[in-house]
């Protein structure tokens, strides 16, 4: 998820080459994709969780799931504030209980890029989970965070923003959705080899 109170930096300004992942953007079929179990809490698993935060401060994210770097595993990270020693890695998370009021808030997400919508979801949320290093979590959480957890948990399912957007917002977005489908068409047009 992005933060909608700060700006994205351009991309042109990110040092993009550094980094092992780049966010795969809507309508990429992996995003489609339900993640699979993470088995093994081993040393790669570690590093794909360094990776993500990398990536997900590189973007200014305040959470990223493991799909939209093109990885079809049960891994979120997230960082709500923003401020260093407040990150958490989720390996394997399930929603257990899901309750408060239903609460309206503008979300972001990296893999749509520049396109906020309004978007319902109950205030509170509690979590199991692994640690990256294999060790039980359980955690409730409310606003903010909660929501990030929602919005990264729907990615492992391949449940996308624009699936929880309004109609009026879906209509309002028309366009830079249409633009992002036309732009992932021309990419993968480009990839395939020329015919003679
Ligand atoms: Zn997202």
């Amino acid at each position: 998820m992005s933060n909608e109170s700060e700006p994205e930096q351009a991309p042109s300004t990110a040092p993009q080459t550094s980094l092992r992942f780049e966010v795969k953007l809507y309508p990429n079929p992996i995003l489609r994709r339900p993640a699979e179990p993470i088995e093994a809490f081993d040393d790669g698993l570690r590093k794909t969780v360094a990776d993500m935060f990398e990536r997900m401060a590189a973007s200014r994210g305040v959470g990223l799931a493991a799909p939209q770097v093109g990885l079809r595993q049960r891994i979120m990270v997230i960082n709500p504030s923003g401020e260093p020693g407040d990150e958490l890695a989720l390996v394997n998370p399930t929603i257990t209980d899901k309750s408060g009021p239903i609460t309206t808030f503008e979300e972001g997400c990296l893999s749509f890029p520049d396109i906020y919508a309004e978007v319902d979801r109950p205030d509170e949320c509690t979590v199991t989970a692994f640690t990256p290093d294999g060790e039980a979590f359980e955690q409730s959480f409310s606003g903010f965070p909660s929501r990030v957890i929602q919005h990264e948990y729907d990615h492992l399912e391949g449940v996308l923003l624009v699936d929880r957007m309004s109609p009026a917002d879906k209509q309002r977005h028309k366009a830079a959705l249409n633009e992002l489908v036309d732009r992932f068409k021309r990419a993968q047009a480009n990839a395939r080899p020329a015919r003679k």
